[in-house]
């Protein structure tokens, strides 16, 4: 296991009641780990502070736990390790270290747009994966914006095409858990 998870957080301290717009029984079931055996993939779709990134450590530590290889890490990181290892010919090697582990979570994708090379690495990371391992992705953007995030509306939806395909989708519409207290307060409103 080569994690990196970013912050000690776990399922159990998750508040289901807090954010009613989480299938909890989907992420209790995932947490089973059924996905990963059969490489598919865990979409995450909400606005800022909802839990999504508390959501995808809480499933990759039950994939560790169960025996997984995984490896956490965030949009940001995979394109600039992607784009840095093609700029010294070791694209290759790179890919591989990415499609090795049996679950990949990327978190934060869609909170900066993509230069058009990275997309297109991207996709061939996606491809490279497609229906061998699984990927966790959390993202605050729909599938409809994905085109604007990728600059590119045919590679989003071939990359799109992949990632549903064999996928389960959590769509969290709740209010920032962040900000919860400063809402009590009347700040918010
Ligand atoms: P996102 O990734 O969606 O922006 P985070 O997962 O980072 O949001 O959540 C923001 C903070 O709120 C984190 O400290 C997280 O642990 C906490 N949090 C969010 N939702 C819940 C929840 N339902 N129960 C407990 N803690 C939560
Ligand atoms: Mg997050």
């Amino acid at each position: 296991t080569i994690a990196h998870f970013p912050a000690v957080k776990t399922l159990e301290d998750f508040d289901f009641r807090a954010q009613p717009g989480v299938d909890a029984k989907l992420v209790r079931e995932l947490a089973q780990g059924r996905f990963i055996a059969s490489a598919e993939n865990v979409l995450v779709f909400g606005p800022p502070g909802v839990g999504k990134t508390h959501l995808a450590i809480g499933l990759g530590r039950a994939a560790v736990e169960a025996g997984h290889s995984v490896l956490f890490t965030s949009a940001t990181t995979l394109l600039a390790a992607l784009a840095k290892a093609e700029s010294e010919g070791a694209l290759r090697d790179k890919l591989n270290y990415f499609a090795k582990p049996k679950l990949l979570v990327i978190d934060e994708l869609g909170y900066l747009p993509f230069e058009k090379r990275a997309a297109h690495l991207f996709f061939q990371l996606v491809a490279r994966r497609y229906e061998k391992g699984s990927m966790l992705i959390t993202t605050n953007q729909l599938v409809g914006q994905w085109g604007h995030v990728f600059g590119d509306d045919v590679l989003a939806a071939a990359i799109l095409d992949r990632l549903l395909h064999h996928s389960h989708t959590l769509l969290i519409q709740g209010d920032s858990y962040r900000l919860r207290h400063k809402r009590k307060a009347g700040l918010l409103t």
